[in-house]
């Protein structure tokens, strides 16, 4: 099983090499940690497929193909503090502690933050900080952030995270209605802000205050 798994990673980052991904180091991150690991057993054999799958708490891990699109569009930097809204299962998480220097993650739902804590801990990651609540809001007490990743949906880009993102600072957050969004890019540099849409996609909303209603 262990053997075929790995199979499977490789050629799943391969794929993603085919697919126009040229990040090196985001590449490296996504053929060493265990994707199988943060989805059910029973699910293992679909872990290194191009989709997205299903977690606990009616939510989902999103595809390998989009993770590695938005973490190669923040160009994150070994010295970077990143914050990261909607852990889930933890597996971006994981990618992230790879690349940057510490990780903050937020996650709404408790079952999910304590799942991934404990899996993240036993991998060994020493730098990443979970917190429960809603991150639409951010997480002002450790602001502000080189990079800002949220792994579900919003109406518009939320201020908080705006103000808490550092200058020169990068934010990928997808954008645009329930069901559809655009993937936006947007960078802080000298006091300006830019904005750029990426590519459509469909993610699960954020639920909160700079969010979507329940
Ligand atoms: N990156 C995750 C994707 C999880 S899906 C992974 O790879 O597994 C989106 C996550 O956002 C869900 O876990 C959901 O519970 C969480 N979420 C929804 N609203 C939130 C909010 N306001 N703050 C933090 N997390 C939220």
């Amino acid at each position: 099983m262990d053997e075929e798994l790995e199979r499977d990673r490789r050629e799943m980052v391969l794929d993603l090499r085919r697919r126009g991904i040229k990040d090196e180091r985001v590449l490296a991150a996504m053929l060493k940690v265990p994707r199988h690991l943060f989805i059910a057993r029973p699910l293992w054999h679909l872990a290194y497929g191009d989709h997205p799958l299903p977690i606990a708490a009616g939510q989902t891990i999103s595809q390998p193909y989009i993770v590695a699109l938005m973490v190669e569009a923040l160009a994150i930097q070994q010295d970077h503090r990143v914050l990261e809204i909607g852990t889930g299962s933890g597996y971006q998480t994981a990618l992230l502690a790879e690349l940057a220097a510490e990780v903050y993650t937020v996650e709404r739902v408790a079952e999910l933050l304590e799942g991934a804590e404990r899996l993240l801990g036993e991998l060994g990651y020493r730098n990443i900080h979970f917190r429960l609540g809603d991150g639409t809001q951010g997480w002002p007490e450790y602001a502000p952030y080189d990079r800002i990743i949220a792994s579900g949906s919003v109406p518009q880009v939320p201020a908080s995270l705006l103000a808490q993102l550092a200058d020169p600072g990068r934010l990928v957050i997808p954008t645009g209605d329930r069901h559809l969004q655009e993937l936006v890019l947007v960078q802080k540099l000298e006091g300006l802000i830019f904005r750029e849409e990426l590519v459509p996609c469909s993610f699960l909303p954020l639920i909160g205050k700079e969010g979507w209603e329940e």
